[in-house]
C-alpha cells in the first residue's frame, strides 16, 4: 500500500476504484474490460477514418487556396493515421493495458514524442506539432457525439474515486456524483473553487497532491479521507473494509460538528457584539442547509457557477431572473447579496467558471464592462428579480473608482428603462489596489465585501489553484492584515457595511483576529457556519481586539501565527481550570 498526502478540503472517508483525468491532455483514463477491449478498438477505428475524411477535406481546401505546399502538410498527417507506432500502437495499449482509446492515443503519442524530442535532425524534430495534431483529432472524434468526460464518468460501474489533475468547477458541478464516491486532484488549494464546490456537494475530496494522477494506475483500490488529507493507494482488504463501514455513515456527518437544530438566537460575542453569519452559495440546492446552519441570509451568491459549463451568452434574462427570484424567495425574509458574472474574457464563449480563477486581467466587473451586453442582461434581471426580496448586488474583481461609477451609471439606466428602483450595490475588495483605495471608494459604493481568497493571492503573488506554492498563500501576512484594516476603517469612516466572504473567515483559529480586527461581518460555506457560531459565542470582542493589537506589531506571518496559537493555548488552559 502507498499513501499519498494532500490537502482534505472536503470531510469524509470514501472507498472506490480510481478512474483517471487529465483535463491538461483533456484525456480521461478509466479501466475498461477484457469483453470491451473490441468495441474500443472499433472506436479508435471509427475516429481513424473520421479523422482521414477530414484531413482529405482540409488538403482539398488548402491545396486550391494556397497551393501543393501546404497541402503536403495534410498527406503528411494522413499518413499518419496509418503508421503502426502511432495508431497502431495505440490499439496494443487499449489490448494490453485494458484502457480507453483515448487515453491510448495519448499514451502512443506520448512515446513518439518522446523517441521524437531526443533525434538530432530538426526536420524530424518538428514532426512533433503535426503528430500532436493528429492525436487531438483522434481524441476529438473518439469524444464525438456522447463522449465527452461526463458521459464516460457516467458508464462507470461500481463505487469509484475520481482522481484528476484538475477538474473545473463547471464539470464537477455536471458530474454525477452518487456514482462517484469523491475525488483528488494534483492541482489547488484549499480556496480552489473546486474545492469550494466539493463541499457544497458534500463529497469528500483531497486536493494539491502535485501527481496522483500521474502515479496511480487506473482501477487501483483506494481509500480517500478528506478530512485528513490522505490517499491510500491499494490499501490492505481488512483497511478498505473499516473505511466502507465509515463512508457508509450518512453524508450529513461530513459538517464534522454536532450542532443544535436550528439555532435562531441572535448572535453575539460573550462580551454582546452582534455578529452578523451569512453563507456562501454556488447551488440553489445549498439553500437547504442554511437555515439548518443558522445562516441570516446568503453573503455571497456566485452566480457564474449558474452557466454549468455553458457560454454565458446563451443564459438570457428571464432563466437568470427565475433563478434570482427563486433564490431571493427561499431565503427571504433573510438579505441576498449577489455577485455578477466573475468569469474572464475565455469564459465568455467557451466555458463556465474555473480553470483561471488565478488569471488577472479581462475578468469580474472589468469584463462585464467590456462586454455591456452581457452586464446589461444580468442587471435587468437582478433589477427585476430585486422586487421579490432583499437583494443586493455585488460587483467582483474592483480595481477602482472609475470601474464602479461605470456600473453604477449602467444600472442606473437599466432601472430607469425598467421604472423600478435598483438595489444597494457594493464592491469585492479582492485586489490590492481595491484595498488601497478603500478610502476613495467608500463614498461610490453602499458596502464592502472583502475577498480574501483573492486578495491573498494577488498580494502575495502566489496562485491559490498552483500546488507548488501553496505554502506562500499565507493568510496571516502582515501585508494582508493592514489591508483588512484598511478597508474596514475606510468603510467606519463612510459609515457603510463591511463584511468578509472568503474561506479565511471559516477558519475558527483566524475568525478571532478577525473579529478584533474590527469585522463583525461575515460569509462562508454553509458547513462552516455551526463551528463559527459556537466560537463566536465563547469569544470576548474585548480579547480579540487585544490579540490583533498585538498581531498587527508583530512582522511575520509566523510570528503572528505562534502568538495566536500561543494565545489560544493559555485561554483553553484557562477556562478548563
Ligand atoms: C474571494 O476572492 O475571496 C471570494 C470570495 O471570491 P471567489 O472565491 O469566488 O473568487
Ligand atoms: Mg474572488
Amino acid at each position: 500500500m502507498e499513501r499519498l498526502i494532500g490537502i482534505g478540503v472536503s470531510p469524509g472517508v470514501a472507498v472506490g476504484r480510481a478512474v483517471i483525468l487529465t483535463l491538461r491532455t483533456e484525456a480521461i483514463r478509466f479501466p475498461i474490460p477484457p469483453e470491451r477491449v473490441d468495441r474500443e478498438i472499433a472506436a479508435l477505428h471509427a475516429a481513424r477514418e473520421l479523422s482521414r475524411h477530414q484531413l482529405q477535406d482540409i488538403r482539398g481546401r488548402a491545396n486550391k487556396a494556397r497551393g501543393a505546399e501546404l497541402a503536403a502538410i495534410f498527406d503528411a498527417q494522413v499518413l499518419m493515421l496509418d503508421d503502426a507506432l502511432f495508431v497502431g500502437r495505440a490499439e496494443e495499449i487499449i489490448r494490453n493495458e485494458l484502457v480507453n482509446a483515448a487515453w491510448a492515443v495519448h499514451r502512443a503519442y506520448e512515446e513518439l514524442a518522446l523517441v521524437l524530442a531526443s533525434v538530432d535532425d530538426e526536420y524530424l524534430r518538428e514532426r512533433e506539432t503535426d503528430i500532436a495534431d493528429v492525436a487531438g483529432r483522434l481524441r476529438m472524434n473518439l469524444r464525438h457525439g456522447t463522449r465527452g468526460p461526463r458521459e464516460l464518468l457516467s458508464e462507470l460501474s461500481g463505487p469509484s474515486i475520481l482522481i484528476a489533475d484538475e477538474l473545473t468547477a463547471s464539470l464537477a458541478a455536471q458530474l454525477d456524483w452518487s456514482r462517484i464516491q469523491a475525488f483528488a486532484v494534483d492541482a489547488g488549494s484549499r480556496t480552489y473553487h473546486t474545492a469550494i464546490l466539493a463541499r457544497s456537494l458534500k463529497v469528500p475530496a483531497v486536493v494539491g497532491l502535485h501527481d496522483a494522477s500521474g502515479l496511480i494506475p487506473a482501477g487501483t483500490p483506494i481509500i480517500l479521507d478528506g478530512t485528513t488529507g490522505e490517499l491510500a493507494v491499494n490499501p490492505a482488504p481488512d483497511a478498505i473494509e473499516r473505511a466502507t463501514r465509515l463512508a457508509a455513515r450518512p453524508r450529513a456527518r461530513a459538517t464534522s460538528f454536532p450542532h443544535a437544530p436550528a439555532d435562531t438566537t441572535p448572535l453575539t460575542t460573550a462580551d454582546g457584539i452582534g455578529i452578523l453569519l451569512q453563507a456562501n452559495v454556488e447551488l440553489i440546492e445549498d439553500l437547504e442547509l442554511l437555515h439548518e446552519h443558522g445562516a441570516e441570509g446568503v453573503g455571497l451568491y456566485r452566480s457564474e457557477f449558474m452557466l454549468s459549463g455553458r457560454p454565458v451568452e446563451t443564459i438570457s434574462e428571464e432563466q437568470q431572473y427565475m433563478l434570482y427570484r427563486t433564490l431571493l424567495e427561499q431565503v427571504g425574509p433573510y438579505p441576498v447579496t449577489i455577485r455578477t458574472f466573475d468569469l474572464d474574457e475565455r469564459q465568455t464563449s467557451v466555458r463556465g467558471p474555473e480553470r483561471c480563477r488565478s488569471r488577472p486581467g479581462l475578468r469580474g466587473l472589468r469584463l462585464g464592462l467590456a462586454r455591456p451586453d452581457l452586464l446589461r442582461t444580468q442587471l435587468r434581471a437582478l433589477v427585476r428579480a430585486g422586487a421579490h426580496g432583499r437583494l443586493r448586488i455585488m460587483f467582483p474583481f474592483v480595481t477602482g473608482v472609475e470601474e464602479v461609477r461605470e456600473a453604477r451609471r449602467l444600472l442606473r439606466s437599466v432601472a430607469t428603462e425598467l421604472s423600478m428602483s435598483a438595489p444597494p450595490v457594493g464592491a469585492m475588495v479582492e485586489v490590492p489596489a481595491a484595498a488601497l483605495a478603500a478610502g476613495l471608494m467608500g463614498s461610490e459604493v453602499d458596502f464592502f465585501t472583502i475577498g480574501t481568497n483573492d486578495l491573498i493571492q494577488f498580494t502575495l503573488a502566489v496562485d491559490r489553484t498552483d500546488d507548488r506554492v501553496s505554502e506562500f498563500y499565507e493568510p496571516l501576512h502582515p501585508a494582508l492584515l493592514r489591508m483588512i484594516r484598511m478597508v474596514r476603517r475606510a468603510a467606519v469612516r463612510h459609515h457603510i457595511p463591511v463584511s468578509l466572504c472568503g474561506e479565511m473567515a471559516s477558519d475558527p483559529a483566524l475568525l478571532g483576529l478577525l473579529i478584533g480586527l474590527g469585522l463583525t461581518e461575515f460569509s462562508m460555506t454553509p458547513a462552516a457556519l455551526p463551528i463559527a457560531r459556537q466560537v463566536i459565542r465563547d469569544l470576548r470582542a474585548d480579547h480579540a481586539r487585544a490579540l490583533a493589537r498585538h498581531a498587527l506589531m508583530l512582522s511575520t506571518a509566523e510570528e503572528i501565527e505562534r502568538y495566536l496559537f500561543d494565545a489560544l493555548a493559555a485561554r483553553n488552559a484557562a477556562s478548563n481550570t
